[in-house]
């Protein structure tokens, strides 16, 4: 096993190429809902670049100046841009979950927040209540002709993709019963043997427990759930994404514990009573997608991840690429996440994981080791061999710090190219959007929705995915801020106003 690159909580301060006040501002709330043409722009959308991106993420970050504790707690806000013509047109809108709905009326915090936001009036008000609400706030898809905003602990939310107004909760056909979760990370099989080579969309949800249940949905085209079964697997599994091969569902079941008395007894939120174990090993769990095989189960040296890149099979390995931390950030409990300390905390990092199903081995070797997060790559690649990957970064080689920046790696060459929007501007996840009839895996265009503290706005930004080096193509500047966000998507159907 080779040794990984750890990053050390101790480094010393440093002169940052970002000021803490400027990254803070991107967290205020959004509370407005708008629908323009974008008409300031610099440069020219390419006019073969059309269709439209969906970006989910909280847009609250405060219910009627109540402060929620994490941003994770905020209320879903999906922002969309559709192209067209070289032109551009933004709107967005809450999803309008029960919750939503209620706080917004009653304009105070009502629920309890998985990642620390608890209701006013201490742990009483908390005291045994399990009310917490789906906050649609994580992803959003196009799929099946279904515009669907995810929360990993419950139902998705369909939306109108032209009006972007809230359907309700969608049972995908009456696929999902009540109480049915299901992932805010679904992967697209570009060429699914069981589906004669269509595509199909597969998704998951997890029951945890002293034993956890994982089930896995896949969707064909049409969006009808064409296959599902569940696994139980031993120990409590903390599971946000999966990667996926033609014939594997890969997990990383994290070394941690959940103890629930302190959320019980309303002292901390949920995510708050994880406990990450750094003498435990890291479990990879790969669940055959034919539903039959037997589950494998294969030990690795202890670390967290939220998001895996990409995974493949190959002369009977598997090897996965996942972005990795040291452990997992236990919250305090009255910690303001805009006062965080980045030099604190654990920075991710690219690892790649080959696992040895015959051997029963797994070896690993890092892949970057600068902080990164919110990997991505040409959709036609996923779940098979790849060359390239766009992934968020941190503007400085080394040390933790917020996403300014974004790293395309040739991973058959290991060169690098990066495009970096500090000192003033912060980034997040990258979209990557194949050219039509594109002939190498980075023909396309690298997507990218950033805050510019300068202005106290957002810009989405274009970058020619063949080389980055040559800066935005384009950058169109909103007329306001989006609050940083989590995950997006992008379909080459573009719902965009007559006219
Ligand atoms: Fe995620």
């Amino acid at each position: 096993m080779q040794t990984k690159d750890r990053l050390s909580s101790t480094q010393p301060k440093r002169d940052r190429p970002y000021d803490r006040e400027d990254w803070k501002k991107g967290y205020e709330s959004q509370p407005n809902e708008y629908d323009y043409w974008i008409d300031n722009i610099e440069g020219e959308i390419p006019p073969d670049l059309e269709g439209t991106l969906f970006r989910n993420g909280p847009g609250l970050l405060d219910i009627n100046g109540q402060q929620i504790h994490h941003p994770f707690d905020g209320d879903g806000m999906i922002a969309k841009i559709a192209l067209k013509n070289g032109r551009a047109y933004f709107s967005n809108r809450y999803v309008r979950t029960e919750g939503y709905l209620k706080e917004q009326q009653a304009g105070k915090i009502l629920y309890r927040g998985v990642f620390g936001t608890q209701k006013p009036g201490g742990w009483l008000a908390n005291f045994f209540d399990f009310n917490i609400k789906n906050i649609a706030n994580t992803h959003i898809i196009y799929w099946g002709n279904k515009l669907l905003a995810l929360w990993e602990a419950a139902q998705p939310h369909r939306l109108d993709p032209n009006s972007l107004e809230t359907i309700g909760i969608d049972s995908l056909n009456n696929a999902l019963q009540p109480g049915d979760a299901f992932a805010a990370h679904p992967r697209i099989d570009p060429h699914c043997e069981a589906d004669g080579g269509e595509p199909c969309l597969v998704n998951f949800s997890v029951k945890p427990g002293l034993s956890t249940t994982i089930t896995i949905y896949e969707l064909n085209r049409a969006g009808k759930m064409v296959r599902r079964h569940a696994h139980s697997v031993p120990g409590f599994a903390f599971l946000h994404d999966m990667a996926i091969t033609p014939n594997y569902c890969i997990f990383f079941q994290n070394p941690v514990s959940f103890n629930p008395l302190p959320f019980l007894l309303g002292w901390r939120s949920a995510s708050q009573c994880l406990r990450f174990n750094p003498q435990e090993p890291t479990k990879i769990i790969l669940i055959p997608r034919n539903g039959k095989d037997t589950v494998k189960i294969l030990e690795t040296e202890p670390c967290f991840v939220f998001h895996h890149a990409n995974a493949w099979e190959e002369n009977g390995e598997v090897f996965v690429d996942s972005v990795c931390y040291d452990s997992f950030p236990s919250p305090e409990p009255d910690a303001d996440f805009r006062e965080i300390d980045f030099d604190t905390i654990p920075a991710g990092q690219l690892w790649r994981f080959q696992v040895n199903l015959s051997r029963e081995t797994v070896t690993h070797q890092t892949l970057e080791s600068r902080c990164c997060e919110f990997p991505t790559l040409h959709p036609q690649n996923v779940g098979r061999p790849y060359r390239y990957l766009y992934i968020g970064t941190a503007h400085e080689a080394a040390g933790n710090a917020p996403l300014q920046a974004i790293l395309k790696l040739d991973l058959a060459t290991g060169n690098r190219q990066l495009w970096s929007a500090a000192p003033r501007g912060f980034g997040g996840e990258p979209v990557f959007v194949p050219r039509p009839n594109g002939t190498t895996e980075d023909d396309g265009w690298v997507l990218l929705l950033m805050y510019d503290a300068a202005h106290h706005r957002s810009d989405l930004v274009i970058l020619d995915a063949r080389d980055l080096d040559c800066g935005p193509i384009a950058r169109l500047h909103l007329k306001h801020h989006i609050p940083y966000g989590l995950h997006g998507s992008f379909t080459p159907e573009c719902f965009i106003p007559q006219g």
